[in-house]
């Protein structure tokens, strides 16, 4: 089942920040840097974790910060297992390759669930057609963009012709156009945001 509890109390309880409230997690609002410690009367006061608790708290932040449910986030790690390569590696590859990260690397969206409605609302198209599905495996080559019809929107103010937007080097952005492309498939070294041990992601499921 999805979390629908407040955002910020993710974070708190994961021991980092998750980034997922868009703008508020970089100004001196954000409650992970006012609120020390996970939430609730024995937040404080925590003994030290097993470690198959550590694989659990690992898999739920990544889970986490993706917006996913338990069985959406299983089927990348099922995924990723029929892949060769390293199978941690393969997933948040994976991960990163979702529709609704990509518009949120872009900096379309201010947090990955801002990119999610902007994809389920018909703002952007993949080489030129439509898709409203946050889930859809982008690839190299494909070209992403706001859709044609929807870039004078307002929405789009503060990127137009922005100089300074930090892209992730596997994605290129053209903010005039509001179009992007993807360069390379997203490797370990390009996910570094946040820190994420998937090893003992996969170290959980291959029991
Ligand atoms: Fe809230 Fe964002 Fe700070 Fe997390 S990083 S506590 S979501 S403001």
């Amino acid at each position: 089942m999805k979390y629908t509890g407040p955002d910020c109390r993710q974070c708190r309880r994961e021991g980092c920040k998750l980034y997922l409230k868009g703008e508020r997690c970089n100004s001196d609002k954000c409650s992970f840097n006012l609120k020390k410690g996970a939430p609730g009367q024995h937040g404080k006061g925590r003994k030290k974790q097993s470690g198959y608790a550590l694989q659990l708290r690992e898999k739920q932040k990544t889970k986490r910060i993706y917006g996913l449910t338990e069985k959406q986030f299983e089927l990348y790690y099922r995924k990723a297992t029929e892949m060769r390569g390293v199978t941690g590696e393969l997933m948040l590859s994976l991960l990163e390759r979702r529709l609704d990260n990509v518009v949120y690397r872009l900096g379309l969206g201010t947090s990955r669930a801002m990119a999610r409605q902007i994809v389920t609302h018909g703002h952007i198209t993949v080489n030129g057609k439509l898709v409203n599905i946050p889930s859809y495996l982008v690839k190299v080559g494909d070209v992403i963009a706001v859709k044609e019809a929807h870039k004078e929107s307002k929405m789009w103010e503060g990127i137009k012709g922005q100089k300074q937007l930090s892209i992730v080097k596997w994605l290129s952005f053209d903010n005039t156009a509001l179009s992007g492309e993807v360069v390379a498939l997203p490797t370990r070294e390009d996910i570094n945001d946040v820190e994420i041990k998937e090893h003992l992601i996969v170290e959980l499921y291959s029991k």
